[in-house]
Formats: C-alpha cells, sequence, structure tokens
C-alpha cells in the first residue's frame, strides 16, 4: 500500500484518469501511511479518515478529481476544526471554507486533513504549537522547520501528495527547505487571504507545498487569482503557470545576493555554488548584485510582522472565539484572563513586542523607522531587477537545527528568516527548490526570487533544476 501512497501528483491524476486507482483506494493507502508515520512526525492536528472519506464522496471532478490537499490549520475549513496551533482557538468551528479551499473543493480536491503549525504562524519550528513539535522525516532528532513544519513534513514524508501552507516570513520557504520538499510563497495578492487566520496583513499569503515544480504549478493554478472577498487581492490575469515550465533557461539572467553569501558556511557554500554551476549549464547567466538594505530585513521584520500581529490578535478576547476563561469576575478579567490562559509564551512575546512598538512615543522611532527602510528594501529589489530576472540565496543559512536547540534563544530563532524575509517585506515571489543534500544527509535548498506576478517564471526554474540539472525530488530514508 505504501508505494501507492508514495505516488507523485502527476501519476496519481493519471492513474485517476486510466481508473487503475480509485480515490477511495489512494485515500485507503495514505490513512494506512499516516497510521503507520504520524505518531513519530505529528504533522497533523487533526486526521479523521471518516471526515476525510465524507469530504472525498462529496468532491466533485476537475482537473484535481479526488486529490487530497493538506491544509495548515490557520486556514479555515468547513466541518472539523481550525486552531491555529493554539490553546485559545479550541472548540472553534468556522462557519466558512478559506477562499484557496473553495478553489481546490471546485478543482475536484478535498481537506484530507488539517496540519501543524507554529501558534498563530510564529515560529521557525514547529516547537511553538500547542500541539506538539513536528518532526523533521529526515532525522526525528530534527525539527521541520516553520511555521508550516506540518505541512513540509507531511508531503516530505509522502502522507500526502501536496499541502497548503502561509507565509509571512518564511513559514512555507524555511520548512520546505529542512524536509527536501518545494515551498512557493507567491506575489502579496496573488492569492485570496480571505479564511487564512491573520498574523501580519502586510505580509502574509497562502503558499503551497509540493514535491514537484508541476505539482506546485497545478495547485498554484487552481487557487490564484483575484477574489471579491479579499478586497487586497490582485486583478491581474493569472500568469498560465505552468505551459512555459519546459522552455528551459536559456539567456536567463540570475543576481547571486552578495551580501547573503557573504556569510555562508562551507557546505551551504559548496552546495549553493553547485545549484549555480547547474544555471549556468542550462545557459543562464548569472552575476552578483548587491541589495545593500538586506542586512536590515530581519529587524525590520520584526517590528512590522509584531507590531501587525498585536493589532490583529485583538480579537481573541474570550468573547466571539473559542477558549472563554471560567474565572471571570468582569469584562477586563474576562479579556485578560481568556488571553493569559489562551495564548502561548511566543505568541505573548510578539503581542508585547508590537503594541510597544506602536505606543506613543515609539512609534516613529520603531515603527515608523522600519516601514521607511522597508520602502528602501522595495527600491533596492527593483534596482535589482532591471539588472537580473532572478535574484538566488541559499533558503536557510543552514539544514534543520535540532529539537530544543534555539527554543529557548529567540533571537536565534528568529535569524532563521534571514533570506526568506526579505520577499515578504517587498511582496513578491520566491520559491524554495531542494538542491541536494549536505554532509550529514540533510536536505539543503536554493531560494529563487522573482519580479511581482512571475510564479510561472518560478515554476519553469524550479523544473529546470530538478528534470534537466539533475536535482531530482527527493525522498526521505526508508523507513521515513
Ligand atoms: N519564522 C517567522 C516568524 O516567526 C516567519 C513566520 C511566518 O512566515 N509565518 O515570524
Amino acid at each position: 500500500m505504501s508505494s501507492v501512497a508514495e505516488l507523485p501528483l502527476s501519476e496519481v491524476v493519471e492513474a485517476f484518469r486510466k481508473k487503475s486507482l480509485s480515490p477511495g483506494e489512494y485515500l485507503d493507502a495514505l490513512t494506512e501511511r499516516i497510521g503507520l508515520l504520524d505518531s513519530s512526525l505529528n504533522a497533523f492536528i487533526e486526521f479523521d479518515a471518516v471526515l476525510a472519506r465524507s469530504r472525498l464522496a462529496r468532491s466533485s471532478g476537475g482537473p484535481l478529481g479526488g486529490i487530497p490537499v493538506a491544509v495548515k490549520d490557520n486556514i479555515v475549513t468547513r466541518g472539523g476544526s481550525t486552531t491555529c496551533g493554539s490553546r485559545i482557538l479550541a472548540g472553534f468551528r468556522s462557519p466558512f471554507d478559506a477562499t484557496a479551499v473553495s478553489r481546490l473543493q471546485t478543482n475536484g480536491a478535498y481537506v484530507l486533513g488539517k496540519t501543524n503549525l507554529d501558534e498563530f504562524a510564529m515560529g521557525s519550528s514547529t516547537e511553538h504549537s500547542a500541539f506538539g513539535v513536528t518532526r523533521n522525516p529526515w532525522d526525528r532528532e530534527r525539527v521541520a522547520g516553520g511555521s508550516s513544519g506540518g505541512s513540509a513534513a507531511a508531503v516530505a514524508a509522502r502522507l500526502v501528495p501536496v499541502a497548503l501552507g502561509s507565509e509571512t516570513g518564511g513559514s512555507v520557504r524555511q520548512p520546505a527547505a529542512f524536509c527536501g520538499v518545494l515551498g512557493l510563497k507567491p506575489t502579496w495578492g496573488r492569492i485570496s487571504r480571505s479564511g487564512l487566520v491573520a498574523f501580519a496583513s502586510s505580509l502574509d499569503q497562502i503558499g503551497i507545498v509540493a514535491r514537484s515544480a508541476r505539482d506546485c504549478g497545478l495547485l498554484f493554478a487552481a487557487i490564484a487569482g483575484n477574489d471579491p472577498a479579499d478586497s487586497t487581492s490582485a486583478s491581474e490575469p493569472v500568469d498560465a503557470a505552468l505551459d512555459r515550465i519546459e522552455e528551459g533557461i536559456a539567456g536567463v539572467r540570475f543576481g547571486i545576493v552578495k551580501e547573503a553569501v557573504e556569510q555562508l558556511t562551507p557546505g551551504v557554500r559548496a552546495n549553493f555554488e553547485q545549484a549555480v554551476a547547474i544555471l549556468e549549464g542550462g545557459g543562464a547567466r548569472v552575476e552578483e548584485v548587491s541589495i545593500p538594505s538586506i542586512g536590515h530585513a530581519i529587524a525590520v521584520y520584526y517590528i512590522i510582522a509584531n507590531a501587525e500581529a498585536s493589532a490583529n490578535l485583538a480579537r481573541f478576547d474570550g468573547v466571539r472565539f473559542g477558549h472563554r476563561t471560567s474565572d471571570a469576575r468582569d469584562i477586563r478579567s474576562l479579556y485578560f484572563r481568556s488571553r493569559g490562559e489562551g495564548f502561548g509564551r511566543e505568541v505573548k512575546r510578539r503581542i508585547m513586542l508590537g503594541a510597544f512598538a506602536l505606543s506613543s512615543g515609539y512609534y516613529d522611532a520603531y515603527y515608523g523607522r522600519a516601514q521607511r527602510v522597508r520602502t528602501l528594501m522595495r527600491r533596492d529589489f527593483s534596482n535589482a531587477f532591471e539588472r537580473v530576472d532572478f535574484l538566488l540565496t541559499p533558503t536557510t543559512p543552514g539544514p534543520a537545527f535540532r529539537v530544543g536547540e534555539r527554543v529557548d534563544d529567540p533571537l536565534r530563532m528568529y535569524l532563521s528568516d534571514i533570506f526568506t524575509a526579505p520577499a515578504n517585506l517587498v511582496g513578491i515571489p520566491a520559491i524554495a527548490i531542494p538542491s541536494g543534500l549536505d554532509s550529514d544527509g540533510l536536505p539543503l535548498s536554493l531560494q529563487v526570487m522573482g519580479r511581482h506576478f512571475s510564479e510561472g517564471e518560478l515554476f519553469r526554474v524550479a523544473y529546470y533544476l530538478e528534470r534537466e540539472g539533475g536535482v531530482e525530488p527527493m525522498s526521505p530514508p526508508a523507513g521515513a
């Protein structure tokens, strides 16, 4: 049964079409594999075989007919729970599906289950989940990354062919990198945020975890595009993402971000240079470019993200959603105690930092200044995109770290996002592409950033690297 569960999405679609495999049989195979592996991975917060089967029974035909998709548990789904990895949403039931989810359903797909995450997507390791850490399929002692660690681990361990995650500063790309799968952060506004529980609205996007460029493109084509329910969604027509995927990269101009590669460890540098050499082998032109402001990205990100989070999370007050304290004397203590009992440590830390950065007297010094640096960063990126088509960095400064290694050191944890946060601040699309293993056998990843709305071209680069360039989609060691 396992071998059926491990088929890539394109082969599953084909097998359904030829009727050599039925969606029900496929769900059985995945259910069996989840039963075998998820007790040690903890990728799912909610997997209920009966619920999944009823969703399959209600699913329709379409390009993704009968295809299961795992959904990060900060994206709302009707039926079942949506927890955001938090105790404060215990018992919450969404009355509607997120637009990305309903579009998947329109295309025939169904929700297999809900995946684990750092509470409210705040973190880089999934250790800040109220439901326990997600472990890395390549090495159970290591984190799967975060905050979409559950989605990345589920796809890497072949518990599901594709998954939705969310991105605010790297939460799809970083776990995808740690787990050896592909992760897409689309252009801000490209995929509707309706039904994505807000963390930092000017940075948030739903993203995709997949095993190949084609799979990623298939899902993207199904969910991208303008949505009346999200007034910030872009009205540009969606690039026919898959049409040009096989065109190759001859003559395409890539820029290596000088400031990013200066600080690499020898192992990561060697892996990065190897990926660059593969691109050059395909006729790409590669040069160094400078993004002087990139060194400020982490500081700017953590001011803006936390400021927006402190406002967005005000809605969890014990009145409207989820957990309510049993010990309230008046309205004030109802708010205080419900929030105090419901939120975990990292979320509280961020609400405090964000509220501080927005408080009178400090607003200009922190938030205002961060927004000005963000503008400079946009300028640096648009200057770079006048010279080159894509920018390259490693996705992360190193491979997956050990469980427990950084959880008590927030600043070190925050530095995991050093290469990913800039794309969120600037609003451009970026993709994490597996680039082989390090000397310990752990996955490393190449990040390619493109101009706004260039997702189709990112799939082309990813496709080239995986098919022509010899960087095959990797599977974790046997028994994963
Ligand atoms: N790791 C980053 C953070 O902790 C990014 C999170 C995300 O992209 N949701 O904020």
